[in-house]
């Protein structure tokens, strides 16, 4: 494992992915060992590994760190499986390849997908916490988003809010106003706000524990927004409580994609909501599970994910409502809870 959500999530070490290698060799059996650059071994060791007893090996500066891993790994391992995290840069898998030709290199995401997606109560503590810092920023949207500034002058109140609000770091601001309302993945630019445009408002960031949040609200600036958007609106909100309400343990993803996309569908938006239900949420913002048609896999209890059905009208505009949510033993805890309601910022 090199830095990554995975590296932290199994040893608390928030390491950055640089070139020099930074690795833990976890073998199946016996003690992890992890290996440093002999100048991080003191950042290695203030972070919560030192607590943990964990053995640090450094490499100096001149040494080959892969002969140094390839030592560490078990004999049964050089001729084995080798499991190497998603996130590994390629040059280091190509490294690591060179150095054990004989192993079979295989992604170590079915080991850790397992263990991360199913949130530990301190886990759905940490999310909440974080669903409470994004909604505070939400909940301050009147002071910034009206009618005559741009999208980007919001976007940058917004991100300093999210830091002021308690996260550590902004992942992303997304202000899509009017026609860029259409595009989901949009995310500033310099079109000026006008009196009764749609604005999706899809935000998130990482808190002081790890565990990032993400929301989004639709709100309309200064005046009564078009007549078909605030009905398809009440489709979208439809959706997205129903979806809410049916998220359980025992229910499958693709089913809970379903049921929210039968409302839409049935309202006639079906091709405007393009892109599947929601994502997990964790130490990234997108992990597993992914709520999408196509998806057996079975909620369990501890399950976080967002449910953010949309609706996208090229050219004109578009709307999406997203909440993360926690499977608990009977149903899913809601960890945004800002107003749903189509709300006209008056500015
Ligand atoms: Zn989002
Ligand atoms: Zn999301």
């Amino acid at each position: 494992m090199t830095p990554s959500a995975d590296l932290r999530y199994l040893t608390g070490y928030d390491a950055k992915p640089l070139e020099r290698l930074t690795c833990l060799v976890l073998p199946a059996d016996g003690d992890p060992v992890l290996v440093v650059p002999a100048l991080e071994r003191a950042a290695a060791l203030a972070s919560p590994v030192g607590a943990t007893g964990l053995e640090v090996a450094a490499w100096q500066e001149t040494d080959d760190p892969y002969a140094l891993v390839t030592e560490l790994l078990p004999a049964a391992a050089r001729t084995g499986t080798l499991a190497v995290d998603n996130r590994m840069w390629a040059e280091k898998v190509l490294a690591l390849r060179t150095a054990v030709p004989d192993a079979r290199q295989v992604l170590a995401d079915p080991v850790l997908s397992a263990l991360r997606m199913r949130k530990a109560p301190d886990e759905v503590q940490a999310l909440r916490a974080a669903g409470q810092a994004v909604d505070r920023v939400h909940r301050r949207m009147g002071e910034w988003l009206r009618a005559g500034r741009t999208e980007r002058q919001i976007g940058r109140d917004i991100a300093a809010a999210i830091v002021a609000e308690g996260h550590v770091s902004v992942d992303f601001v997304i202000v899509g106003s009017g026609p860029n309302g259409a595009s989901p993945h949009h995310d500033l630019s310099d079109r000026l706000i006008e009196p009764g445009d749609p604005v999706v408002v899809d935000i998130g960031g990482t808190m002081e524990s790890g565990y990032c949040s993400d929301s989004t609200r639709t709100y309309v600036a200064g005046h009564s927004p078009p007549d078909d958007f605030a009905r398809y609106y009440e489709v979208l909100r439809t959706a997205q409580d129903r979806q809410c309400a049916y998220a359980r343990p025992g229910v499958s993803a693709e089913a809970l994609d379903a049921v929210g996309r039968d409302v839409i569908t049935a309202a006639g938006y079906g091709k405007a909501f393009l892109h599947r239900t929601g994502h997990g949420i964790g130490m990234e913002t997108h992990e597993e599970p992914y709520i999408v048609a196509g998806n057996h896999l079975v909620l369990e209890p501890g399950m976080a994910f967002s449910i953010e059905p949309g609706i996208y009208l090229p050219g004109r505009h578009g709307a999406r409502i997203e909440d993360i949510v926690v499977c608990t033993d009977e149903g899913a805890e809601r960890l945004n809870t800002t107003s749903r309601e189509l709300t006209v910022l008056a500015g």
